[in-house]
């Protein structure tokens, strides 16, 4: 049995520089827990043991293999000598537990997730292991058996250097303005944030929030944004109980204990109330953990929190979500708004979603307006708000705010 540091010293070593690739499995018997409830601990460690034989099976002389936690097992496989082979590797392992193991000559069906990743992706043998364990959860996640972390988007840019902006507060709010359609009145903001790069210029939120929920730094990016956001918007909110300053938060935040507290606090340290704050959960959140974010949810709305769902209609979610908790805002994705003007049934199912947010008592909203035309139609079909580069578009906060207090 390796220890953390001789694990992080054979990753290491798994792909010397200007040598062959090395990389790194993490496998997770998903189910080794309920095991034990239904047959005890002593059939678990019968368990355990016929599957590491089996996965000792299945891999080469060379490569090592350790339990690192409870359900989880890295196996470093040096010397690859395509990067494809990682794939390969981690398919073998997935496929060799499709058929049961023998424990105490009883069937035993094992459900594995294997996460991979390139050691090459990765700049430090910690790092190499969250990656692989981001990509074991994504697995399990889009209920694949195996998944191969994709590392950094277009590899522009590094989780270390996005934790370094984290921690550094060099990450930026920028504002969107968000209109009533049937007036024109100003109706709140929308904070999306920016990462300001020295060589890659703007880095947008669809190349690092996908970065940060798979490295584990999420949690810091939400914190960072409740408060830049509530910092910048705190003196704008003060007095206009109509207008409201929404937030996207990522489910992976919403679900971790502790949210509410976090958001409660953060209300309260900025002087907001809370119905000046909108949280806007996507869709897709909704197929899995849809119990627990339901009830996170009514809590917040309970303390007077909007919530609002956005990129409404793209999420592939069951709609059983929208009867366990009061929604305030159903947010058509943009994909509709877009073809509004060209595709007549886009525009038959836009109509369909601003009368299903009428029938629900909230209200629909449509995102990415980027023409007088679509905002006209929004306005015919009885949508009550609109946001995009049409009306406005995102600025950096404290430009957005002047723009807005000059204008009202
Ligand atoms: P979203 O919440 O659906 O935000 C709308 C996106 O559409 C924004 O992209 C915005 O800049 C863009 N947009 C607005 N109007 C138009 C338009 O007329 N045309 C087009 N083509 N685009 C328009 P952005 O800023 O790149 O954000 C992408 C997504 O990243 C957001 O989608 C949101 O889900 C997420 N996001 C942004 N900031 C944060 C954050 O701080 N935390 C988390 N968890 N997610 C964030
Ligand atoms: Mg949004
Ligand atoms: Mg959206």
């Amino acid at each position: 049995m390796l220890n953390r540091e001789q694990l992080f010293k054979a990753i290491d070593q798994s792909a010397p520089t200007g040598g062959p690739d090395g990389a790194l499995l993490v496998v997770r018997v998903q189910n080794l827990r309920d095991y034990e409830t239904m047959f005890g601990y002593d059939t678990g460690e019968f368990l355990v043991q016929a599957f590491e034989a089996k996965l000792r099976d299945c891999l080469r002389d060379a490569d090592i293999m350790v339990r690192i936690g409870e359900c989880d097992y890295a196996v470093v496989l040096p010397d690859l000598r395509d990067r494809n082979h990682v794939s390969m590797a981690a398919a073998k392992v997935a496929r060799a537990f499709q058929d049961p193991l023998q424990v105490r000559s009883r069937p035993a069906w094992v459900n594995v997730a294997v996460g991979a990743c390139l050691s090459a992706d990765a700049a430090t043998p910690a790092a190499s292991c969250r990656q692989a364990d981001a990509a074991c959860k994504l697995a399990w996640r889009l209920r694949e058996r195996h998944a191969l972390h994709e590392g950094a988007p277009a590899s522009l840019v590094s989780y270390d250097q996005l934790y370094e902006a984290i921690a550094s507060n060099r990450l930026q709010v920028f504002l969107q303005p968000i209109y009533s359609l049937q007036d024109g009145a100003l109706k709140g903001v929308e904070s999306l944030s920016r990462w300001p790069h020295a060589l890659h210029g703007m880095i947008g939120p669809d190349v690092f929030v996908p970065m940060a929920e798979q490295a584990g730094l999420i949690h810091e990016i939400t914190r960072w944004n409740i408060n830049a956001t509530f910092r910048h918007c705190s003196a704008w909110l003060e007095n206009q109980p109509g207008l409201k300053c929404a937030i996207n938060i990522s489910p992976l935040a919403l679900t971790t204990p502790g949210f509410v507290e976090q958001m409660t606090a953060a209300v309260r340290i900025w002087k907001l109330r809370p119905d000046n704050v909108m949280l806007e959960v996507t869709e897709t959140a909704f197929v899995d953990n849809q119990g627990q974010l339901a009830h996170t949810l009514s809590t917040l709305h309970g303390m007077g929190l909007g919530i609002s769902i956005d990129d409404f209609g793209t999420g592939y979610s069951s709609l059983s979500y929208l009867k366990q908790f009061p929604v305030d805002e159903l947010k058509i994705d943009m994909s509709f708004v877009r073809e509004l003007t060209v595709n007549p049934r886009a525009a038959r199912l836009v109509s369909s979603i601003i009368d299903m947010a009428h029938g629900l008592d909230a209200i629909a909203v449509a995102e990415g307006i980027e023409s007088a035309e679509t905002w006209r139609l929004l306005q015919e079909m009885g949508c009550d708000h609109g946001q995009g580069f049409y009306p406005g578009r995102p600025q950096p906060a404290e430009e957005a705010l002047a723009m807005l207090a000059d204008a009202s």
